[in-house]
């Protein structure tokens, strides 16, 4: 299943989005198994996300062959297992955090890539910034040395009004639009997930991360 499942994403993905812009597959890894992980690499995945730490850190080798992010809630003092490891790190949801990133990653000389996390339905329960202060917070963050920020990272919420959907997702288009004229080097609107990635790329997402569309449903944690 996993086989057919990438060939046929990778397949609808591969006409980009209205923007004429490629559209990038994450596989979101988050509860599989390493033997999962490899068969999705072998299946044509070149890029995987993890949610959590120590799993990014278990799985590493599984992630040969692909370009490794890291994609979760991430705890300041987890900051260290990623450095030189993840590829892009999309869940920069505060300063403290952008910081922390920036000045590890300064004592390893190395520049660590980065999205700014939105909170596109303005959800209690989810981090990231409000759209309003997106821009300032790339701002502050942009200007941390060993950082480099590439764009926006949202997650929209779980409804089935499509009409909300779409008008949250071309929000974040709009932003993103925003962020890149204002801000160099932004290329990625990180948006979608099994649930919503046709809305999100019709919007004008050029990066989804999905999971339970590839791999079936979860295994249980
Ligand atoms: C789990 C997860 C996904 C993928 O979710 P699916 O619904 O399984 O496709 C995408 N992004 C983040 C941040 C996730 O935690």
């Amino acid at each position: 299943m996993i086989e057919e499942n990438v060939a046929a994403l990778l397949e609808e993905i591969s006409r980009g989005n209205p923007f004429g812009e490629k559209v990038t597959l994450v596989a979101a890894t988050k509860t599989r198994t390493e033997e999962e992980v490899r068969r999705a690499i072998r299946a044509g995945i070149c890029t995987v996300g993890e949610n959590r730490v120590q799993e990014f850190t278990k799985k590493y080798s599984a992630f040969e062959g692909a370009e490794a992010h890291f994609i979760g809630r991430l705890q300041t003092n987890k900051v260290k297992y990623l450095i030189g490891k993840a590829a892009l790190i999309h869940s920069v949801d505060r300063d403290g955090l952008a910081r922390e990133i920036s000045s590890l990653a300064e004592r390893k000389n190395a520049v660590q890539r980065v999205l700014i996390e939105v909170n596109a339905g303005g959800e209690e329960s989810k981090g990231g910034f409000s759209a309003e202060e997106t821009l300032f917070a790339l701002e502050r963050i942009s200007a941390l040395p060993a950082l480099k920020v590439c764009g926006l990272m949202a997650m929209l919420p779980l409804s089935e009004d499509e009409a909300l959907l779409s008008r949250l997702a071309s929000g974040m288009r709009k932003l993103y639009e925003e962020a890149r004229e204002r801000f160099e080097g932004i290329e990625i609107l990180s948006m979608g997930m099994s649930g919503d990635w046709r809305l999100a790329i019709a919007n004008g997402s050029n990066m989804v991360r999905i999971g339970t569309a590839i791999f079936s449903a979860r295994n249980p944690v």
